[in-house]
């Protein structure tokens, strides 16, 4: 059970002056250093955060407003730029960052009343699936220390689970917010593109780019969604909120027509269709219409995903050469010994993996067979995403194929590191939304049920995806 209850409870608690904002994070630091060894967090805020919570005792105290989310404790990725602590990515060329500004998202957070308390562990610049490619150490799967939380925000995922912090965000680029949530049993959500600013949040793939929260409760989910969510000046890429918020969420099942990804079952683990089996028959019980659905580009979207990043992330990585952020290589005689020696010795092996692959597939030679066709392909995903939605209101599918794996046991093979996700890598391509939600057990270690829903519908998949986690329990 978690010490936290919900986040609205918590709120509320603070308000009426039954908890101090200062107690929620204090406790929120104990939390974090009892589970040390789980190696979620990097570094933490606590001076600022404890500076923070008094002035928000102070306001509530002297009876003003202090916001729909006052005195929250939470945990961010450290991909976003936030106050309080070095802003790393995880990587040791960004070592010793002190970032000048914030994230939307954060500020978003903080005008609300909510405190960021630490930095999570992840990925070095988000690249992987299991956080072990982070350049400072690999965390562990709650459930199973010998196991991987997932990636890439496995930090942000364990510190939910492990009750770090009532709530945390991530990122999720090609499936790095659902893949940790269903490895490590939390809920986790992908909005649709361009729903939260991305302004202030190291870029890995500007086109597939999201930033979502990890939570304990598609309602919780929902509250911080609909503090963060909408236009931001500074990132031309964001979208209208919608008109009814995300918040108080209603809905039915009944006549919901879910589809079943075919491609998603073909050759699936036994085990875990299991319990995706299970939890569509209750969904179908409750009143909902499941029909099997294909979308025969599906099995492409992996390789597709593993052109179009690397490409994004070989440009968007060129900013770091050691001269305006973080590390800068020691002993070289002029600027061009300094770019390559800073990135050589700054970039893990995975980030100068995805570079080369990056520039490969954009140089002039191979553009057209591989940037280019990939670029169709998604469009023809997109097509097929489309005309799915055209005959039912939501897909369902696992979020990962297996549960959580063994440390150390994909680090060897980047390709078998890659087809985790496979699952979740299409809904990042077409920029829908999705929602990871724990759907079951298999000896001891969650598996996550995907509900994906058409763009802009984020409010209808959350509802959806309230009643499902309430059957589910
Ligand atoms: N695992 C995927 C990758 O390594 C997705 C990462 C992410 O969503 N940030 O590219």
């Amino acid at each position: 059970m978690s010490q936290w209850g919900s986040v609205s409870s918590l709120v509320k608690d603070v308000q009426t002056r039954k908890r101090t904002a200062k107690e929620l994070v204090q406790q929120s630091l104990k939390t974090i250093k009892v589970n040390e060894d789980y190696k979620a967090i990097i570094a933490t805020t606590e001076e600022r955060a404890l500076k923070r919570a008094d002035e928000i005792d102070r306001q509530i105290a002297q009876g003003e407003d202090a916001g729909r989310l006052a005195g929250v404790p939470f945990i961010a990725k450290d991909n976003f730029l936030a106050f309080g602590a070095d802003t790393t990515a995880a990587s040791n060329i960004l070592k010793g960052f002190d970032t000048p500004y914030q994230a939307t998202a954060i500020e978003r957070l903080e005008a609300e009343g909510a405190i960021c308390v630490a930095k999570a562990n992840l990925d070095a610049f988000a690249h992987g699936s299991s956080t072990e490619n982070s350049d400072f150490f690999a965390t562990h799967n709650p459930h199973d220390k010998t196991r991987v939380p997932g990636g890439s925000s496995g930090g942000s995922a364990a510190a939910v689970v492990l009750d770090m912090a009532p709530f945390a965000l991530g990122t999720d680029t090609g499936g790095s917010i659902r893949l940790p949530a269903a490895f490590c049993g939390a809920v986790g959500y992908k909005p649709t593109y361009g729903l939260v600013s991305r302004y202030g949040v190291i870029a890995m793939a500007s086109s597939t780019d999201v930033i979502g929260p990890l939570t304990r409760s598609v309602e919780d989910a929902a509250l911080v969604l609909d503090v963060m969510a909408g236009k931001d000046e500074f990132d031309s890429t964001t979208i209208e909120r919608g008109k009814e918020g995300y918040t108080d969420l209603a809905g039915n099942l009944k006549g919901k027509k879910i589809g079943l990804i075919k491609e998603y079952f073909d050759g699936l683990d036994e085990d875990v269709k299991k319990v995706i089996d299970a939890a569509t028959i209750k969904l179908k019980k409750a009143g909902a219409e499941v029909v099997e659905v294909s979308m025969p580009s599906l099995p492409l979207a992996l390789a597709v995903y593993y052109i179009i990043c690397p490409a994004e992330v070989s440009s968007n990585l060129s900013r770091y050469d050691g001269q305006r952020f973080g590390f800068s290589a020691k002993d070289v005689k002029d600027i061009d010994e300094s770019y390559k020696k800073s990135r050589s010795q700054g970039f893990g092996s995975e980030a100068k993996r995805r570079i080369m692959i990056g520039a490969y597939v954009l140089s002039s030679g191979y553009y057209d067979a591989y940037y280019k066709r990939a670029q169709t392909v998604r469009t023809k995903l997109i097509n097929e995403f489309k005309e799915a939605f055209s005959n039912v209101d939501f897909l369902l599918g696992p979020t990962a194929p297996s549960t959580a794996f063994k440390i150390g046991q994909n680090t060897d093979d980047p390709l078998k590191m890659y087809l985790t996700d496979i699952m979740t890598v299409a809904v990042n391509l077409v920029g829908v939304p999705a929602i990871s939600v724990p759907a079951g057990e298999i000896s001891g270690l969650p598996v996550g049920l995907q509900l994906i829903a058409p763009q802009k519908k984020d409010r209808e998949l959350l509802e959806m995806a309230d009643k499902t986690e309430e059957l589910l329990k």
